[in-house]
């Protein structure tokens, strides 16, 4: 083996570890790269669900009875409204003229419905 092709030859091995390198460098990018868009993915789709259920658990349409003439409207809490007062082990809500007969009276919860569901 002459000078020259000693050289030569570390020349391709370096090109070659060079290329190696460089390939396995790709390889980490893509993987890192893959690994924060699964990432980021899962993140959206949790925050996507607790979206969901704050929209599900925010208004609610309820139906009210009046206790004296069996009048029923309906009328729209929060949910956190109705927990307050509450709901669900106290079916009544706060004092309030019946648009019916006009006496006042703490109407009785007969229907809790969500206005939209997904
Ligand atoms: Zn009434």
């Amino acid at each position: 083996m002459n000078l020259s092709a000693f050289n030569e030859f570390l020349w391709t091995n370096r090109l070659n570890t060079g290329f190696g390198i460089q390939f396995e460098l790709i390889y980490l990018i893509i993987a890192g790269a893959v690994t924060i868009l699964l990432g980021v993915s899962l993140l959206a789709r949790r925050t996507e669900r607790i979206e969901e259920v704050t929209v599900i658990t925010d208004d609610v349409t309820t139906t009210l009875e009046c206790t004296v003439c069996g009048y029923q409207w309906k009328e729209i809490f929060s949910q956190t409204q109705l927990e307050s007062m509450g709901f669900p082990r106290n079916r009544t809500i706060s004092r309030r003229k019946c648009p019916v007969c006009g006496r006042f009276t703490r109407p009785k919860i007969v229907e809790v419905r969500a206005p939209r569901t997904f």
